[in-house]
């Protein structure tokens, strides 16, 4: 990586207590801006109000603290950002369009063109004409290429060369919810923008979501960011990890030696740190060099300040 700024981020849906797996994304996203001499920002992406959980907020950002990661500057929450959103939604003009479509239908209309097995709900462009007569708008979707196809390609840290026919595979997308909520996609390109993020950690659960966020950026005229996606935790049954699948809540009252060994340690060991402490702040004297160690095991050469 070439000696260049960095701002990192952390970038949380307020919808539960930390866990492992949130753990990890959080983690790994720290290592490699402090490796860095980078900022770490931390920004609570509560967008989706009908999942936010009442004080997970404050619950997360106490247990970061409780694990020796400190953010710098502010934490922002995109439901004080809104405004930029709306911009942006502004800016994107005539490529915004309503759609009247349910999930139902859209899934419907993948049965029948025999695309039932795609991993994506791909939009089949219904609305994109124009409502037809009667119909009520709920969505706001964002066009994207048809012809030719809308191929992105991007280089990430861990996956190496990743590229989705977003045309193809995605359609169409949701900017803007049925709802009225703002998608995860509009918002978290914005917010990435406006606060100059240059480097995004975070699980590969969002791999499939890069291109899209991609694709924004080009048309918001905002520069591409770095990109390393970490494996994901899963539970016994092959699932993401998460309060649903049966995480273990972090316990913000445990006493700090056991944090080291009931998370901190658990974490490193997931995203395969050699990291061996017996305090909090010897743990992350050791995961910055180990850190630095797994990027050249992947190929990097990081540049320490
Ligand atoms: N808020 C997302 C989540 O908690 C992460 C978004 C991102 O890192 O881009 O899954």
């Amino acid at each position: 990586m070439k000696n260049s700024p960095y701002i990192g981020r952390f970038a949380p849906s307020p919808t539960g207590p930390l866990h492992l797996g949130s753990l990890v994304a959080a983690m790994a996203s720290y290592l490699d801006a402090r490796l860095h001499g980078g900022q770490w920002l931390v920004r609570v992406e509560d967008v989706d109000k009908d999942r936010n959980v009442a004080g997970a907020d404050q619950h997360i950002l106490a247990s970061l603290q409780r694990c020796g990661m400190q953010w710098d500057g502010d934490v922002t929450w995109q439901t004080q950002r809104e405004d930029l959103y709306q911009a942006a939604l502004r800016q994107l003009g005539d490529n915004i369009y309503p759609c009247a479509c349910s999930r139902r239908e859209i899934a419907d209309s993948q049965l029948r063109l025999g695309q039932a097995g795609l991993p994506n709900l791909v939009y089949p462009g219904t609305c994109r004409d124009g409502l037809a007569p009667g119909r009520t708008p709920r969505a706001l979707r964002l066009r994207t290429p048809q012809e030719p196809h809308c191929i992105i390609h991007f280089h990430d840290r861990f996956a190496g060369e990743v590229s989705q026919d977003i045309s193809a595979e995605v359609g169409d997308f949701v900017v803007r919810r049925a709802d009225g909520f703002w998608a995860y996609q509009l918002a978290v390109v914005v917010d990435d923008g406006a606060q100059g993020i240059t480097d995004i950690v975070r699980g590969a659960d969002l791999l499939d979501s890069t291109p899209r966020q991609l694709f924004l950026q080009q048309l918001l005229g905002l520069p591409q960011p770095r990109y390393l996606h970490v494996p994901v935790v899963l539970n016994a049954d092959g699932e993401k990890l998460s309060k649903q699948t049966g995480a273990q809540a972090f316990d913000n009252g445990a006493p700090a030696a056991s944090l080291l060994g009931s998370a901190l340690l658990p974490a490193a060991r997931f995203l395969g740190l050699q990291v061996q402490a017996d305090s909090i702040e010897r743990f992350w004297r050791a995961a910055i060099p180990a850190w630095e160690a797994l990027l050249r095991a992947h190929g990097e050469t990081p540049h320490r300040p």
